[in-house]
């Protein structure tokens, strides 16, 4: 455990913001409470509470219930691809990233056979078929 030798101002560990802070209940860092700034289906990345909960496996392993640590956790692991194990291990919105994310084939476009990242890139799956953004716009309405 670390010890701040002075009175150190509390910090979103994400954003570095120094307002309207709360704990996260999976991790116990300092976040902003932002929450509610989110807009329901805008899917809108501005809230780091939100991210932190929703896009991290440590967000995921509280939210499941799951014991132990999460870098740890094979529940964690297998519930899903690696490749989103590794996006939701290793991305932004994670205070401690994961040390030893597991390897996988990146997964290509059906059409153009360009890669698609799941984490970032948007992409429409059905069956066995997986069309990138450029290919098939997942989206039928603009995002603006
Ligand atoms: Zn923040
Ligand atoms: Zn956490
Ligand atoms: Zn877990
Ligand atoms: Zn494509």
């Amino acid at each position: 455990m670390k010890k701040n030798p002075g009175p150190a101002k509390p910090k979103c560990g994400l954003c570095g913001k120094g307002k309207n802070l709360t704990k996260t209940p999976c991790c116990d860092q300092w976040i902003c409470d932002d929450e509610h700034k989110y807009v329901v289906f805008s899917y809108a990345k501005n809230s780091c509470s939100r991210n932190h909960r929703r896009y991290t496996l440590c967000g995921f392993h509280h939210n499941e219930g799951h014991s132990g640590k999460w870098q740890d956790c094979k529940a964690c692991r297998e519930g899903f691809e690696p490749e989103m194990v590794v996006y939701y291990g290793t991305n932004e919105y994670n205070f401690e990233k994961l040390q030893n994310p597991p390897e996988y084939e990146p997964s290509h476009c059906s059409i153009c056979s360009g890669i698609i990242k799941f984490g970032t890139d948007g992409y429409t799956m059905k069956g066995d078929q997986l069309w990138c953004t450029k290919c098939k716009d997942p989206f039928s309405e603009s995002l603006e």
